[in-house]
């Protein structure tokens, strides 16, 4: 296989980096946005330097057009080619970029650009593209999660408006958003998949209150958000009422590589490696061999990681639509970070266990404590792996279902 780029793609490649070169924010250089929702938070700082860093990436795209790199063009999307959005996504992971504009651009617009009324699309497209309203996914309830056409928050029509009732879990982010999409159950004696409506609604709304999860890192990542009568505009249903399970498993034609993971994986272990060279490293480091032989095999499977993707953008560049090849690399992706968060922190014993970031006894600033931290949930966010074995299971190698 030749992975080099053809002439075109060498081009946009040069394109981005040139862009990323003259206009990443300083506070992003080095990495410190890769971590997902740097963007969210620092456009919500009440840091001046950081949101101004949060504004200025955000016009530097838009400038670009590169916002939402896989909307049609016609809605002030990018119209990138899955090719060019894998460049695009691969460049910036390497640079530590953060991505703007979030669920918004990465699910709430491609849904509004197929089933949204025209008021829809004219109202809330172009905020989601200059990063004024942030949108946060509330679908997950407590006993609704991989199996999510469960869920039971209710909105019962009364005259204009939805009156909902219920509670979303693992609501992402969403004390930095603005806008809310969620699912809710408008028949309750409808086959569970057809009961189901998508409803945008203001978080401001009177009723509907969020309340922080704190995670095991101590980071504030989650919310749970809770509906006490709460009144949004039947103007505000995407869709036919009850069929907004469709509406919600809409997928414009992205990239579904996962190349970013390969990309940060290898970052990290560049870093982790290069920290270990250094006297402070080695001082902290004890069994030098067994650390170099995991390591190296981490690297093995980041290659591995790249060969995955490499396959997905391949058949999508073919006009192929990837199945169980896009659960193969997220299973794979999902289990390498968790893999490569153990090893650095592995190698550093007892030094691993300090979290506190300031603590100068703390190893590259404990990001790999942190980070093994943080890992877990790598293999439950956005389908869990089993989930992702079953899929590859039934529909990749033919099993029957279970
Ligand atoms: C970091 C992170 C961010 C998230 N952000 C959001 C968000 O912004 N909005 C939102 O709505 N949700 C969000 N979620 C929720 C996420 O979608 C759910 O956690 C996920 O779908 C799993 O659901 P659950 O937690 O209810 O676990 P469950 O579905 O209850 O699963 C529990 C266990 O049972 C296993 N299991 C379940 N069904 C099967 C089966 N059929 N076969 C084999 N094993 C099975 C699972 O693999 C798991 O090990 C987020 C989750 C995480 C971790």
């Amino acid at each position: 296989m030749d992975w080099a780029d053809d002439s075109e793609q060498a081009a946009f490649r040069a394109r981005v980096r040139n862009v990323i070169t003259t206009s990443l924010p300083k506070r992003y250089s080095g990495g410190d946005g890769e971590e997902e929702g740097s963007w969210e938070r620092d456009r919500r700082s009440p840091v001046a330097e950081h949101k101004k860093a949060a504004e200025d990436w955000t016009k530097a795209l838009a400038q670009q057009g590169w916002i939402a790199p896989h909307w049609p063009k016609e809605y002030g999307g990018a119209g990138l080619s899955p090719m060019e959005q894998f460049i695009f996504k691969q460049e910036m992971a390497a640079s530590g970029a953060p991505s703007v504009g979030g669920q918004g651009v990465s699910q709430l617009g491609p849904t509004i650009i197929i089933h949204g009324t025209p008021e829809q699309k004219a109202e809330h497209l172009p905020k989601i593209l200059s990063g004024e309203v942030d949108w946060r996914q509330g679908y997950s309830e407590p006993g609704a999660g991989s199996d999510l056409a469960s869920l039971q928050t209710r909105a019962i029509r009364d005259g204009d408006e939805y009156v909902i009732n219920g509670q979303k879990i693992w609501t992402s982010l969403a004390h930095y958003a603005d806008w809310l999409y969620a699912l809710v159950r408008t028949d309750p004696d409808a086959p569970k998949h057809r009961g189901i409506s998508f409803l945008l609604m203001d978080k401001h709304t009177p009723g509907l209150s969020i309340r922080p999860l704190i995670d095991m890192s101590n980071r504030h990542h989650f919310n749970e958000t809770f509906f006490e009568d709460v009144r949004v505009p039947v103007r505000n249903r995407v869709g036919e009422e009850n069929r907004g399970w469709y509406v919600g498993m809409t997928l414009l034609d992205f990239e579904r590589s996962n190349i970013t993971g390969a990309v940060n994986g290898k970052r990290t272990l560049d870093r982790l490696s290069a920290y270990l060279k250094t006297n402070e490293g080695k001082a902290k480091s004890p069994g030098a061999k067994a650390n170099r032989l995991a390591i190296a095999d981490r690297y093995i499977e980041v290659d591995v990681m790249f060969n995955f993707s490499f396959r997905i953008i391949s058949m999508q560049t073919r006009g192929m639509v990837p199945n169980y090849e896009a659960s193969v690399s997220k299973l794979f992706n999902s289990e390498m970070s968790q893999k490569i968060a153990l090893t650095g922190t592995r190698v550093f014993g007892l030094y691993a266990n300090i979290y506190d970031a300031k603590d100068e006894r703390a190893p590259m600033e404990a990001s790999m404590s942190t980070s093994y931290l943080r890992s877990v949930s790598s293999t439950i966010a956005a389908g869990t792996s089993e989930i992702q074995r079953n899929i590859i299971a039934t529909r990749g190698l033919g099993l029957p279902r279970g």
